[in-house]
């Protein structure tokens, strides 16, 4: 008998999986469906950081490196976090990993056990709850609400914390929500973080790069770096490099975290790719001009989305702050009947509609621990983003 491990009781396929297997489904059967659900820029990498990693293979990068990362990588990051954070990492500060997903899972790893709680302020990145539940430790919910930004209040939070609290996960700008932490934000969660020596903070910058505000991006250890003792900044050029496919993460926070995250590493995937690491390096040294064409075209789809759905009266937005996704309320639709008689009861329900009646795909809130809203990415084409928004129109016109 196949017997999984019961690590993975609580773990199924994503939404965002299920999503992706189903619209292949369909257009394997020949319709044409408009994706919106992947957070995945459709952009080539840059020609500088493909043509670093040509060099890196032609002069023999080609073996194991350090399992945290090259001296060359280490530094490029390094150089990152002092120039963009003004923020100080020392070598033993800082771990290269296979993708920043590979931070979360080892740094979860080795510091969770049985009973410990991580405190995830919803609509949190899909992820975050099953990592922790994969290590058997609890994910603590926090409902945040449209009125507040979609942002963490401080008081919220203090009731949270429990002897068990082992972390606060904070995604600023978040995946779904768009919402980006100020230093307003941050200060009240960083003092009530301070009070509960127990409880440590990690912060995905993820999103960084992606910002429509004027306001700098800011960061917990560089607002507080009497605190940097208990925060891991994690961060990666999958989104901002258009690189999701060359799998480079990294993070900076205090030696003794790194040090069991590297006992994770070096025996799960013992170093990131070597010529990956090179394009990397390239990515975050070398010229920054994509990242700004990139911001216009975001900006651009943003706002096609934002105003196509101006027009769709059941539908509420908040307009995002950062990222490519725009994080919608549908709640005034729910309970109405689809085309073929159907009652829309849940999310899940209403992505089945828009994907199958209307040939549009898009991920349900409950997949960020948030029902009642859905995702939509406009990391798509402008035509792909057309060609969907006007299906989600008359989608939502056709329900009675
Ligand atoms: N963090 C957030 C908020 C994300 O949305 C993603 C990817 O979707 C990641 C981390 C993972 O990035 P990587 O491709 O570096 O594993």
């Amino acid at each position: 008998v196949f017997r999984p491990s019961p690590a993975l009781s609580k773990v199924g396929p994503s939404a965002i999986t299920r999503m992706t297997a189903a619209t292949a489904e369909l257009k394997r059967q020949g319709r044409q469906i408009a994706s919106m659900h992947l957070g995945e820029p459709d952009f080539a990498t840059p020609g500088n950081i493909v043509e670093a990693a040509i060099r890196a293979m032609r002069a023999g990068d080609t073996h194991y490196t350090a399992l945290d990362g090259t001296p060359a990588v280490k530094s490029a990051v390094q150089e990152k976090f002092a120039r963009e954070n003004g923020i100080y990492f020392e070598d033993d500060q800082i771990v290269v990993t296979s993708g920043a997903k590979m931070v979360l899972f080892s740094a979860f790893f080795a510091t969770l056990n049985p009973g410990d709680e991580v405190i995830l302020p919803a609509p949190y990145w899909v992820s975050y709850s099953d990592i922790v539940e994969m290590m058997g430790a609890r994910a603590v919910v926090l409902p945040t609400h449209a009125q507040d930004g979609f942002k963490l209040r401080a008081e919220d939070l203090e009731r949270a914390i429990t002897p068990n609290t082992r972390w606060l996960l904070i995604n600023s700008p978040s995946n779904p929500s768009g919402a980006i932490y100020r230093r307003s934000d941050y200060e009240p969660i960083l003092e009530v973080i301070e009070r509960h020596p127990h409880v440590w903070l990690m912060v995905d910058d993820m999103y960084e790069h992606i910002i429509f505000q004027d306001e700098p991006f800011l960061t917990p250890a560089q607002l507080r770096p009497d605190l940097q003792g208990r925060i891991l900044t994690i961060n990666g050029v999958s989104k901002a490099y258009a690189m999701t496919g060359w799998r480079i993460g990294y993070a900076g926070g205090p030696a003794p975290l790194m040090k069991v995250i590297k006992a994770v590493l070096s025996q799960s995937t013992s170093c990131p790719c070597s010529i990956a690491q090179a394009a990397a390096a390239e990515a975050l040294r070398g010229p920054q001009d994509s990242v700004r064409r990139y911001l216009g075209e975001y900006r651009a789809r943003r706002d096609l989305v934002i105003t196509e759905l101006s027009h769709c009266p059941d539908l509420k937005v908040t307009e995002p702050d950062g990222t490519f996704y725009a994080f919608v309320d549908w709640r005034a639709l729910f309970g109405k009947l689809t085309p073929r008689g159907e009652t829309l009861s849940d999310d899940e329900h209403l992505c089945q509609y828009l994907l199958h009646d209307c040939g549009v795909s898009i991920v349900p809130g409950s997949a960020f621990g948030t029902p009642g809203f859905f995702r939509i990415s406009f990391a798509s084409s402008e035509a792909e983003l057309r060609l969907g928004m006007a299906r989600i129109r008359e989608g939502c016109a056709a329900l009675i």
